[in-house]
């Protein structure tokens, strides 16, 4: 019997999430290989001339060069878009290519930008310093107050830019809400869904527009590569993003492609189980500290709301406030034994970081201010480590911090 190839979109389209992670956009060779092949190529021959000037002029498949097409990329391509449940999707060099991309691709001079005011601090650079170099006016606001979206929004917006939960306050943003007024005023909804990856929320079943990732966080889920990702519509892909991807070069390399290729067929069960772990060292720490920002624990203002969207699970990551600012939160990461002083997320290990030091330090006092970034903010990625060991880890630190 004929088996099921992972480039069948018909017959792909009907597995479920998981599987779709695991076998999605397989495409063996003639040597019928298990694990997806790595095709280290920038370039491609071609049999005679005119097999290259039919593909050239796009009369015939097949790839002509590795910043167009790469077998091993495409892979990855289809795997996620099949994830993600979106027409289409292209691979990008890191999480920061994506979101320049998929912003640049569909904006032009005098357009608007609505933006969230919570955010990765590369993501607020494009919005506060990039895009306005480009005559593109931008507004940020309060993500996590619905009626900020339609007050800020003018009728040359022509983007709504965000994250939900957001780096590193895990603001939650009303999906239905914001996409659905997005959609009566022709705005395009660009969610960073690099917090959740498509494992816990799928923004496209809330009427989102563009889904872009750090791929470098859950997808890879190993600490290995940078990559990004942005699905979307076949037209949006195939006729914004593709033409400025083609021609500007972001791409990913094959090798990292193959990197995430294996790291998404765990993914499902890496988020759920971080996830998991998250909500239980989250529900241990809070007692013992000033103020806990955590989707998944019915102190944050927006808890029934994130459960709603992320029903598999709020996601790795959390905050927390300790009391006694910058040098309290020092002394419970300079304590810690297991879990690392590390700003990277969606790895498996454990990692802790103080985010008005390192990650959000280049956006000056003031925006840390208003985005609820204080001197005792930490925020942690929670790992795949037994939780006992994790428990045990921060109760040392605590109590070395004082707390
Ligand atoms: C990490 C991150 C990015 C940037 O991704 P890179 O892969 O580091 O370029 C963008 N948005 C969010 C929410 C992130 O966490």
């Amino acid at each position: 019997m004929k088996k099921t190839t992972g480039m069948d979109r018909a017959a792909t389209a009907q597995w479920r999430p998981a599987t779709r992670a695991v076998r999605g956009g397989t495409w063996r060779s003639e040597h019928g290989e298990t694990s997806e092949a790595l095709f280290l190529t920038s370039g491609y021959t071609y049999d005679d001339a005119q097999t290259v000037a039919d593909r050239f002029a796009g009369e015939a498949e097949g790839m002509t060069y590795s910043r167009l097409q790469n077998p091993t990329v495409a892979m990855l391509e289809e795997r996620i878009a099949l994830i993600e449940g979106a027409e289409a999707c292209r691979v990008q060099a890191s999480g920061m290519a994506a979101m320049t991309a998929a912003l640049l691709c569909q904006l032009s001079m005098g357009d608007h930008v609505v933006a969230a005011r919570a955010a990765f601090g590369s993501c607020r650079w494009l919005v506060d310093h990039l895009l306005p170099r480009f005559g593109i006016e931008t507004t940020v606001i309060d993500s996590a107050v619905d009626g900020e979206w339609d007050a800020a929004s003018r009728p040359n917006t022509k983007v709504f830019f965000f994250e939900t939960p957001a780096n590193p306050t895990l603001d939650v943003v009303n999906l239905r809400h914001v996409c659905d007024l997005a959609r009566a005023h022709g705005i395009v909804t660009v969610v960073d869904n690099a917090f959740a990856s498509p494992a816990l929320q799928r923004p496209l079943e809330f009427g989102a527009d563009v889904i872009a990732y750090s791929a470098t966080k859950l997808m890879d889920g190993q600490g290995r590569v940078l990559a990004g990702a942005v699905c979307g519509s076949r037209e949006f892909i195939d006729e914004k993003l593709l033409p400025f991807q083609r021609n500007t070069g972001p791409n990913l390399s094959p090798f990292n492609a193959w990197v995430v290729l294996k790291g998404l067929e765990t993914l499902d069960l890496r988020a759920r189980a971080q996830s998991a772990a998250a909500l239980e060292l989250g529900k241990f720490i809070e007692p013992r500290i000033s103020r806990m920002l955590h989707p998944g624990l019915p102190s944050h203002p927006r808890h029934e709301l994130a459960v709603q969207q992320m029903p598999n699970g709020t996601g790795p990551i959390f905050a927390f406030e300790v009391p006694g600012g910058r040098a309290q939160a020092f002394a419970l990461l300079d304590a810690l034994e297991l879990i690392d002083i590390s700003n990277n997320i969606g790895d498996c290990r454990s990692l802790l970081c103080h985010p008005a030091s390192t990650t959000h330090a280049n956006m000056g006092a003031e925006a840390r201010a208003e985005m609820g970034v204080t001197e005792g903010l930490l925020r942690i990625n929670v790992g795949l480590e037994d939780i006992e060991d994790l428990k045990e880890d921060m109760d040392r630190a605590l109590s070395a911090a004082g707390l």
